[in-house]
């Protein structure tokens, strides 16, 4: 099995629902189990939440996905090419979050963290960023 598919959509919150359906679609070829359907769910919505609120906290712009199959692996990138995070280690902190005000609660990242295998953040002030999630489909434990 490999495959890969790339979605550029606006940065509206519309899209939030489009992107995590989309992305379970996708991988409904590797035959996941509905846990797995919803945490890949889940830290699709949280990526791509954050590229739309703190990416690109003004105007729309353009947020892409892509995800890649290989095996029973799924890889998915959500970039942005907004503002951009000076540093990753703080924003990725449990309650961490620069927007407070807003009934934030900094847990995207956990979130991300606990129903993916790896999550990395790459990121530059002014370039914008792009997160890494990638989890096994299919270890069927016991
Ligand atoms: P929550 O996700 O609980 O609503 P949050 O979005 O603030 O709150 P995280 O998702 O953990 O929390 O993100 C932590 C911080 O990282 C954000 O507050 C923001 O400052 C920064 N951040 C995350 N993603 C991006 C991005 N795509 N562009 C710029 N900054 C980002
Ligand atoms: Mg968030």
């Amino acid at each position: 099995m490999n495959n890969e598919m790339t979605l550029a959509f606006d940065s509206i919150s519309e899209n939030e629902g489009f992107a995590r359906v989309a992305v379970a679609a996708f991988v409904t070829q590797l035959d996941p189990t509905l846990e797995e359907v919803a945490d890949i769910k889940t830290a699709v919505s949280e990526a791509v939440t954050n590229a739309i609120i703190h990416g690109y906290p003004e105007g729309v712009h353009t947020v892409v996905i892509r995800s890649r199959l290989t095996d029973s692996v799924v890889e998915i990138w959500v970039t942005d090419e907004g503002v951009g995070i000076e540093n990753v280690r703080r924003a990725m902190e449990p309650l961490y979050t620069s927007r407070p005000e807003q009934e934030r609660s900094g847990l995207g990242f956990l979130f991300m963290e606990a129903f993916m295998d790896e999550v990395h953040v790459e990121s530059s002030p002014g370039m914008g960023t792009t997160v890494y999630l990638r989890k096994q489909i299919g270890r069927r434990e016991g």
